[in-house]
């Protein structure tokens, strides 16, 4: 196959990888983004985002996600989606990238491929996922409209998830391991007054149902019961986990599956740099994946053009 050459491929279309795309575009340099799924990685799940700043009353995010995704576009980066990355492998200075459509090669790389939801890993839950089980409340909730809805999950995105289906579900209940939650004072408080049931020590064993989910088996782990729920829908908040499969081959280090960068943020690999939520930064916010995503883009820059600044 014929390879197709750019100055920098971007991996990932979230807020870094876009961020990425608007700086790289803007220095001139010939940018391709390759997203798999949709533009503004997990954004797309937040119903609103307040603490960004430049929207004082706060903003959507799918909002955010398609005005950061025009802005990149006006800039004059490539963004081709759904395009999945398969392999990436260096050949000599380059670095060559397959997806399930074609081959390219580029100088530079960044990986900003975010990270996706942790899933159960229990009977049954990818035959009923998107048949009454979601990882994306804000994507999902409407399609559940005065339904019997379980939460599972005690960190914030679970509470945030719970708070916003309150709205629609008939009636809605967490569902959490240990005996206490792991979300924000604030979260809980918010919880407890709108009357969200919280079932502690419960941990989410099965899902049954016909050609939807009606059920769920949990099990009690503090007087060790199992007893079955029936529930017309699960939205499942149990964290997330980096996607750096694709880096594996590579050869970047990774800690916990966290693509380890240094202030730069290079990887162990020349001309290979990573931004956002797929990197070791302790702070996973949107404003931080875009600080992380101009300096990668500056980076990249110098690495492939060499101006008089340029720190190798
Ligand atoms: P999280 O804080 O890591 O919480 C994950 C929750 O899922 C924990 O309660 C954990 O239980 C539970 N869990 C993990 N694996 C499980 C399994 N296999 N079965 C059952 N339960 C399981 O994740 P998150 O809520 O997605 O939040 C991610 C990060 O974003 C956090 O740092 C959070 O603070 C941040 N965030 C901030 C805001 C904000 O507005 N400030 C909003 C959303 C998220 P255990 O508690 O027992 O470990």
């Amino acid at each position: 196959m014929e390879e197709r050459s750019w100055d920098l491929i971007i991996i990932g279309a979230g807020p870094a990888g876009l961020t990425a795309g608007i700086y790289s575009a803007r220095s001139g340099l010939d940018t391709l983004i390759l997203e798999k799924g949709m533009p503004g990685g997990c954004i797309n799940d937040a119903s609103i985002i307040e603490n960004y700043p430049g929207f004082p009353n706060g903003i959507g995010g799918q909002d955010l996600a398609s005005k950061m995704k025009e802005q990149c576009e006006n800039t004059g980066a490539e963004i081709r989606i759904p395009e999945n990355v398969i392999d990436i492998e260096l050949k000599d200075k380059k670095k060559l990238v397959t997806t399930e459509k074609e081959l390219y090669s580029c100088d530079s790389l960044i990986i900003a491929t975010g990270t996706e939801h942790r899933k159960l890993g229990i009977p049954s839950e990818e035959k009923f996922m998107g048949r009454g089980i979601s990882y994306c409340a804000v994507c999902d909730g409407p399609l559940f409209k005065d339904k019997e809805l379980i939460v599972v999950g005690g960190g914030n995105c679970a509470a945030i998830d719970a708070l916003y289906l309150l709205n629609l579900a008939s009636s809605i209940m967490l569902i959490h391991r240990r005996e206490s939650l792991r979300a924000e004072k604030a979260l809980v408080e918010d919880m407890k007054r709108n009357g969200i049931e919280i079932l502690f020590n419960t941990e989410v064993k099965e899902f049954r149902g016909d050609d939807r989910l009606r059920s769920v088996i949990i099990y009690n782990n503090k007087i060790g019961d199992f007893s079955e729920m029936e529930v017309d829908g699960a939205f499942i908040e149990i964290g997330r986990i980096p996607n750096t499969e694709i880096v594996k081959r590579l050869g970047v280090n990774l800690t916990d599956g966290y693509i380890i960068v240094d202030q730069r943020q290079r990887t162990n690999i020349e001309g290979v740099y990573a931004a956002g939520d797929v990197t070791t930064s302790p702070h996973r916010q949107i404003g931080k994946a875009v600080g992380d995503a101009i300096v990668a883009a500056t980076e990249a820059y110098g690495y492939i053009k060499r101006p008089y600044y340029y720190n190798k």
